[in-house]
C-alpha cells in the first residue's frame, strides 16, 4: 500500500456559552494544562492555539472567540446553572442559523467536578444533543476531565479534505463523517 502521510489540518474553533461557564478555563486546561480558581473574565480577542495528533491527521487548533467561518464549535454550559443551559442552546441554534452543516459543533457540560450542585440532568443533555447532531461530553476544566478528549474527538470529525494543503495530484480518500461510536453519557 502506498504510503500516504498524515494530512495536516489547520481548524478555527470557537467557544460560545454564558460568561462564567468555564470557556476561558477550558482553553486554558487544553493549551497550558492549567486552571486557575478565579479565572479573570476575557481579553478581547483571545487567540490561542494547539495542536493534536489523531490517527490519521495532526490538527492544528486556532482558537478563537468569534464564530466567523469557524470550522468547529464548543458550546459550553455550566452543569451547576440551568440559565447556562439554556443559553447553550440559544447558541446552537444560533449555530444552526448559520446553515454551515460542515461545522463539527459540540456541546460540554461544564464543571463535572461539582456534582453535589448540580442542576442539568446528564441524561437531558445527552438527548438534547443527539437530538441536534452535536458531540456531547461532561467535562471539568478544574480536574481536567474529558477536556482534551473533547478537542480530540472534534480533531477526529473534521472534515479530511483541504486541497490547498495536499501535495499536487495526491487523491485522498475521503473518509465518511464516523457517527459517534465514542459513548459519553447515554450508556
Ligand atoms: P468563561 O466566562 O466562560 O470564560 O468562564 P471562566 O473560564 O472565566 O470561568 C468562570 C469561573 O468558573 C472561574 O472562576 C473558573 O475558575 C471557574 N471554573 C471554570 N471551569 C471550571 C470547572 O471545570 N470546575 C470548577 N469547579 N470551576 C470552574
Ligand atoms: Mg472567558
Amino acid at each position: 500500500m502506498a504510503t500516504v502521510g498524515k494530512a495536516n489540518l489547520s481548524a478555527k474553533l470557537v467557544l460560545l456559552g454564558d460568561m462564567g461557564a468555564g470557556k476561558s478555563s477550558l482553553v486554558l486546561r487544553f493549551v497550558k494544562g492549567q486552571f486557575v480558581e478565579f479565572q479573570e473574565s476575557t481579553i478581547g480577542a483571545a487567540f490561542f492555539s494547539q495542536t493534536l495528533a489523531v490517527s490519521d491527521a495532526t490538527v492544528k487548533f486556532e482558537i478563537w472567540d468569534t464564530a466567523v467561518s469557524a470550522a468547529a464549535a464548543i458550546v459550553v454550559y455550566d452543569i451547576t446553572r440551568m440559565e447556562s443551559f439554556e443559553r447553550a442552546k440559544k447558541w446552537v441554534q444560533e449555530l444552526q442559523k448559520q446553515g454551515n452543516t460542515n461545522m463539527v459543533t459540540a456541546l460540554a457540560g461544564n464543571k463535572c467536578d461539582l456534582e453535589e450542585k448540580r442542576m442539568v440532568v446528564t441524561e437531558e443533555a445527552c438527548t438534547y444533543a443527539d437530538e441536534n447532531g452535536l458531540l456531547f461530553m461532561e467535562t471539568s476544566a478544574k480536574t481536567a476531565i474529558n477536556v482534551n478528549d473533547i478537542f480530540y474527538e472534534i480533531a477526529r470529525r473534521l472534515p479530511r479534505a483541504q486541497p490547498a494543503q495536499q501535495p499536487a495530484g495526491m487523491v485522498l480518500a475521503d473518509r465518511p463523517a464516523e457517527r459517534s461510536q465514542i459513548s459519553t453519557c447515554c450508556s
